[in-house]
């Protein structure tokens, strides 16, 4: 780092984020005491897969920035250069209006979705998410007498945390103290073959789990379901991979029912699993895909929901009535620095290979978990899809007793005074928030991962023995 910050009287800075910063997911009280531990980290400065704190502490990160963001790492110039130049030539217009990079990015991304047309720009995943569900509220009063207006969403999904996301969400120790919810989302059963609800496995189990969200739509009646909205690999309920034959019946059963299919790719869209999008790998034809954090790896903010021409078609038919087409806006969808560094951005993950990278690297990455798993007994299980990798912890092999939380936060926390940023599912599933999560850019090589498995090892020797 060039040690301009710290040169910059840091302990300003410090002082400005304790008294004024209200951070995100965490308790604030001990920063007001006098506990010593009490600073606030400030990241200041990334380069690759490497960030450093305000004290010049370098740290590897595993997380992409935190939450799973950043997968082309830090320190592009070219992208910094692409919004530099569009912010000086046109920073912003919104209403009904276009601009250069966004119809280039929309038909950049489009290229790369076959069965999907139409891009609407957003700024958060829980926004893109918002704009889906309100499009099929939509096509239920426009085509059902707003009958068809059941959203469904399963348990353990995490679908954002504006009010209606929340309530398509299954993790409840997240929503505890948020209620009462939108009317209208229905939970299924989720699909999580290690904690398993049938005596099946595989391609069986998949099924089953499918046949379980049947039940739900024939419980409910087919006729008040208009979509059904899913993670692709549940991110943070748990690092959740799906079986062979879940998304194929899943897809079969939208068909039967007439459902809209609802892909949230907010954390695995644009690379993560080393495909452009996680429900690629299982050959499924969405009707909306939401995408958001790898959309230009943070360096902008940007969110699409992106939708096939059926829904478009359904609000374009009838131009006659100005009720018809989608009310809806996002004054910050008209922001040109987004698109214009998802351009970028894309350009990077498809000239440097980050695909083939992420497919060798993940591979690579979960053979070395699966080593950690047989020197730690303390891993129960490891999963995961591309770089979205997952090892949950638990008491026993056996009965699969989940550690403590605070067990996990100590691994963590371990990792990280050790300079290796890691992940866990965290106050998402009350009593399983007992996954470490592993998301490292998709530009991570073999000695990274050495690394940060064997800082995990470490961790998981001190805390576990
Ligand atoms: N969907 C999923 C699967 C997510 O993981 C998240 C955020 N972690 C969201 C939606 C919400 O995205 P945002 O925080 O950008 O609103």
């Amino acid at each position: 780092m060039d040690g301009k910050f710290l040169d910059n009287d840091i302990e300003k800075v410090v002082d400005a984020d304790r008294a004024h910063v209200w951070h995100h997911l965490i308790q604030h009280a001990p920063w007001t005491g006098d506990d010593p531990k009490a600073d606030p980290r400030i990241i200041v400065e990334g380069k690759g897969m490497r960030v450093w704190d305000q004290k010049g502490k370098e740290h590897l990160d595993a997380v992409s920035g935190g939450v799973w963001t950043v997968n082309v790492g830090y320190g592009r110039e070219r992208i910094a250069n692409a919004v530099r130049d569009q912010l000086i030539k046109l920073p912003y217009f919104a209403g009904s209006t276009g601009s250069i990079p966004g119809a280039l990015f929309s038909e950049k991304l489009i290229s790369k979705m076959p069965g999907m047309s139409r891009v609407y720009y957003t700024n958060s995943g829980s926004e893109a998410n918002e704009k889906a569900f309100k499009m099929v509220r939509q096509i239920a009063h426009k085509r059902y007498g707003g009958k068809k207006y059941k959203i469904l969403y399963r348990d353990r999904d995490y679908h954002g945390s504006t009010l209606a996301a929340m309530s398509a969400g299954g993790q409840d120790e997240r929503n505890a103290q948020y209620g009462p919810f939108a009317p209208g989302f229905v939970r299924v059963p989720h699909c999580m073959e290690y904690r398993a609800q049938w005596d099946l496995s595989g391609e069986e189990y998949g099924v089953a789990a499918a046949n379980a969200i049947e039940e739900v739509i024939l419980a409910e009646g087919p006729e008040t379901i208009g979509a059904l909205c899913l993670e692709p690999v549940t991110a943070g309920g748990g690092v959740i991979t799906p079986p062979e034959g879940y998304w194929p019946r899943v897809q079969e059963i939208c068909r039967k029912y007439d459902i809209l299919l609802h892909i949230d790719e907010v954390v695995c869209g644009v690379g993560r699993t080393g495909t452009w999008f996680g429900y690629q790998h299982y050959g499924v034809e969405p009707d909306f895909v939401t995408m958001a954090k790898g959309v230009a790896s943070g360096y902008a903010a940007i969110a699409c929901c992106v939708t096939n021409e059926r829904v478009f078609e359904m609000f374009r038919d009838d131009s006659t009535d100005p009720m018809n087409y989608f009310r809806d806006i996002s004054t910050f969808g008209g922001c040109t620095a987004g698109p214009a560094a998802a351009l970028e951005n894309m350009a990077i993950i498809e000239e440097e290979d980050l695909l083939g990278n992420t497919i060798k690297m993940g591979d690579y990455m979960l053979d070395q978990l699966h080593a950690l798993a047989d020197k730690h007994e303390v891993i129960g299980n490891v999963r995961g899809k591309g770089l979205f990798l997952g090892a949950e912890l638990v008491t026993d092999r056996a009965s699969k007793e989940p550690v403590d939380e605070k067990m996990a936060a100590a691994v963590v926390g371990d990792c990280m005074a050790q300079g290796v940023v890691i992940g866990m599912t965290n106050r998402s599933i009350p009593g399983f928030n007992n996954t470490l999560c592993y998301s490292p850019a998709l530009i991570v090589t073999k000695d990274d991962v050495d690394e940060i498995i064997s800082a995990t090892s470490n961790a998981l020797t001190k805390v576990f023995g």
